[in-house]
């Protein structure tokens, strides 16, 4: 198997990939809160989670592949529950609501054909084992009831553990100012920087269980301690999410796990960067927002036309996972245009064929192919990947244009290409081609009539228009070669 190279969150390295037991690997991955649709954002982070996934398996790894829902616990700034403000504000009940946002998550996930994880566990059908982790927490003396509520004892847990903010960066002295959790328990806690892993729930609040301490409802944070380690052990292989999680969500549940059973979670800390747009961050307050569904059918005043989603999928991963992306209409086009043209190589290797035995193309072609997957093993660099894929997309064309038969390529290197630049755009990155074929169709039309017309052209020396309808041709991205078969064309 070959070497896979991971950028580390926890030890701000980029390490070499040794899951603790060989050949199967254990990964969690914070998955949505489901009290709204999907943003991009959201999709982004599941893309690249999605083609991690996708290419553990490609190296041979059997993969436990863990994405929760999120639909009990997640607090806004002033301690209302998300689901549960949804539900008042729709009229449903919380589980119409935790259901609706689900389907409407896997159906936007299906739309960027992403797989379908092992395991998909929910908060509210784990509240006995988040019961039993917050008291064997308290059990350990690192949490403390008070007034119904539980609350984590994170200087304790620093001053016996030493490690309470390793994984973000955060020194606890800073954080003794600053606190995004339940705000208005302030005054119950020993620290300001203590968490709350159980919440004891106002009277009108909707989402509440039983339990030792008080009629209630699960920390945000404590969910996913449970639901990894319950699925995947206490120690498991990867842990995955947006890098605003790092803090204070995946930091705290740093702090559970040890804090329960003695255990540092997972070995390798993956985080998935934001996505902007047109240079700001993506945010429903300030209208600098678009829907997945907006940007497919470009009524926004943020596009000039619609995407596909393969298209949106494709520019995505154009830019590395732990990067910033921007959204723009035109990195956009000129990501639809770069999508095309992959996809028309690819229609076109498909057809090519050889008889030769010589092999002088074979290390260029061999070498391009090693490099894209080399990428991938570079912390699943997808840009640099499909720069060599696209370096192969101009080998495919010329190969095509010059009517070569591919003299230089031998059928076994021809083999490997068939096989490993598809299996590269379809099973690693899970593109498809959602190409408009009618689109297509007309396109090779309208250049077969071009071309006769051109053809038409030459034979009467009219060399004027010949080179008008090359150039104009050429304008629009189209380069068209003559050789000794006939006149073709390809898009640039
Ligand atoms: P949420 O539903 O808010 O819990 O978020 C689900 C996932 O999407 C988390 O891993 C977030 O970190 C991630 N996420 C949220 N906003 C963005 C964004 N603008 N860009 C990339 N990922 C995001
Ligand atoms: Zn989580």
């Amino acid at each position: 198997m070959r070497d896979l190279y991971i950028q580390n969150s926890l030890s701000k390295k980029k390490e070499k990939f040794t899951p603790i037991e060989e050949g199967y690997v254990g990964m969690y991955v914070c998955g949505p809160t489901v009290y709204s649709d999907v943003h991009l954002g959201n999709v982004r982070t599941f893309v690249s989670f999605d083609v991690m996934y996708r290419f553990l398996l490609f190296l041979g790894y059997k993969v436990r592949y863990v994405r929760n829902i999120t639909d009990v616990g997640h607090l806004l700034d002033n301690g209302e529950d998300r689901v549960s403000k949804r539900a008042t504000l729709e009229k449903l009940e919380p589980m119409e609501i935790v259901q609706k946002y689900s389907n409407s998550f896997h159906t936007m996930m299906d739309v960027f054909n992403t797989k379908k994880p092992s395991i998909e566990p929910r908060a509210t059908q784990h509240i006995i084992e988040q019961i039993e982790m917050v008291q064997q927490i308290m059990d350990n003396g690192y949490a403390y009831a008070k007034n119904g509520s539980v609350y984590f004892d994170t200087i304790k847990f620093h001053t016996e553990k030493k490690s309470y903010g390793h994984l973000s960066g955060r020194v606890i002295e800073d954080l003794l100012t600053e606190t995004r959790d339940d705000l208005k328990n302030q005054s119950e806690k020993k620290h300001p920087s203590d968490f709350a892993i159980w919440m004891k729930a106002a009277p009108e609040h909707i989402m509440k269980w039983n339990s030792p301490w008080s009629v209630g409802f699960p920390g945000w944070h404590l969910e996913c301690s449970v639901m990894s380690t319950k699925y995947l052990g206490d120690k498991f292989d990867i842990h995955g999410g947006g890098n605003d999680l790092k803090f204070p969500h995946h930091e705290n549940e740093v702090a559970q796990n040890v804090g329960a059973c003695n255990c540092d979670p997972a070995n390798y800390w993956l985080h998935t960067n934001m996505l902007l747009m047109n240079g700001r961050k993506m945010s429903k307050s300030d209208g600098n927002t678009i829907s997945p569904e907006e940007l497919f059918s470009g009524e926004s005043p943020h596009v000039s036309k619609g995407y596909t989603p393969m298209a949106v999928k494709f520019f995505m991963l154009q830019s590395h996972y732990s990067s910033t992306l921007d959204l723009t209409d035109g990195g956009m086009q000129a990501s639809e245009k770069g999508y095309r043209r992959l996809m028309m190589a690819l229609t076109t290797l498909k057809s090519l064929e050889t008889t030769s035995d010589d092999g002088a193309l074979d290390n260029e072609i061999l070498s391009l192919l090693d490099e894209m997957i080399g990428h991938m093993c570079d912390d699943f660099n997808t840009p640099k990947a499909i720069a060599s894929a696209f370096e192969l997309v101009s080998k495919i064309n010329s190969m095509k244009d010059s009517h070569i038969n591919i003299n230089g390529l031998s059928k076994d290197a021809l083999s490997k290409l068939k096989t490993i630049l598809p299996q590269f755009v379809y099973d690693i990155l899970g593109l498809q081609n959602d190409m408009d074929n009618a689109d297509n169709d007309v396109l090779s039309g309208v250049m077969d009539l071009i071309i006769e017309l051109r053809q038409d052209a030459r034979t009467n020396k009219n060399w004027d228009t010949s080179d008008k309808i090359r150039d104009g041709l050429a304008k629009n991205k189209i380069t068209i070669k003559d050789g000794k078969d006939g006149t073709s064309w390809s898009v640039s």
